[in-house]
C-alpha cells in the first residue's frame, strides 16, 4: 500500500472525465473506501428500493437528485465505520448547497478535507467519450443535458476549493495509468 497521510479526498470532474475509474483505483492504493453517490443511486434503482423508485426518472433525464435527499444519503454513508479513517468521495458534492452540507459534516467531525482533485478533460473529448460508450437510455440529448448541468452547478465548485487552497488539478486527457501515477504523487 502507498504511504499516504491524507485521507479525506473529493474527486471532481465532468461526466465522462473518468473520475469514477480513477477514484476506485486510487482508493484501493490509499486504503480508503471509494464512495460513489452515482453507484449508490444506481444500485438503489437496480434493487427497486423506495429510494431507487424516487430517483430513477431524474437520473435517466440527466438531472440531479435533490440536494436534501443527497444530504441524507451522504450523511449516513459517511458515518459508517469504514469511513472513519477517510474516504474518497466520487460524485459528491455536485452543487453549492451540497458543498455546504459536506462542510457541515466535516466540521461536526472536526476533520477537514485534504484534497479536492479536479480531473480536467476538454469538452470535445467528454462528448466523444460519452457518445462512444452510450448506454441504451443515453441519448445525445441526455448526454448534453448532463454536461449542461455539470457546467452550471458543479463547475463553480472548482473556484470554491481553489480559494480554500485544496484544489489539485490533474490533466485527465491522458493514459489511465499516467493519471493514476499523478494522483498518487499528489496524495502521498
Ligand atoms: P457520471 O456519469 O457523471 O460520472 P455518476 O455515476 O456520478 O455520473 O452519477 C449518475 C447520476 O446520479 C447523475 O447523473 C445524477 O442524476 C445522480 N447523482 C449522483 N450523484 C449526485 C449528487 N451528488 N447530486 C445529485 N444527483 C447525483
Amino acid at each position: 500500500m502507498a504511504d499516504v497521510k491524507s485521507r479525506r479526498i473529493v474527486m471532481l470532474g465532468a461526466p465522462g472525465s473518468g473520475k469514477g475509474t480513477q477514484a476506485a483505483r486510487l482508493a484501493v492504493e490509499v486504503g480508503i473506501p471509494a464512495i460513489s453517490t452515482g453507484e449508490m443511486l444506481r444500485s438503489a434503482v437496480a434493487a427497486g428500493t423506495e429510494l431507487g423508485q424516487r430517483v430513477e426518472a431524474v437520473m435517466a433525464a440527466g438531472e440531479l437528485v435533490s440536494d436534501d435527499l443527497m444530504a441524507e444519503l451522504v450523511r449516513e454513508r459517511l458515518s459508517a465505520a469504514d469511513a472513519a479513517n477517510g474516504y474518497l468521495l466520487d460524485g459528491y458534492p455536485r452543487t453549492a448547497p451540497q458543498a455546504d452540507v459536506l462542510d457541515n459534516i466535516l466540521e461536526d467531525a472536526d476533520a477537514p478535507l485534504d484534497h479536492v482533485i479536479f480531473l480536467d478533460v476538454p469538452e470535445e473529448e467528454l462528448v466523444q467519450r460519452a457518445l462512444a460508450r452510450q448506454r441504451a437510455d443515453d441519448t445525445e440529448e441526455v448526454i448534453q443535458e448532463r454536461l449542461r448541468v455539470y457546467r452550471e452547478k458543479t463547475e463553480p465548485l472548482i473556484g470554491r476549493y481553489e480559494a480554500q487552497g485544496i484544489l489539485r488539478r490533474v490533466d485527465g486527457d491522458r493514459d489511465i495509468d499516467a493519471i493514476l501515477e499523478d494522483l498518487l504523487a499528489l496524495v502521498r
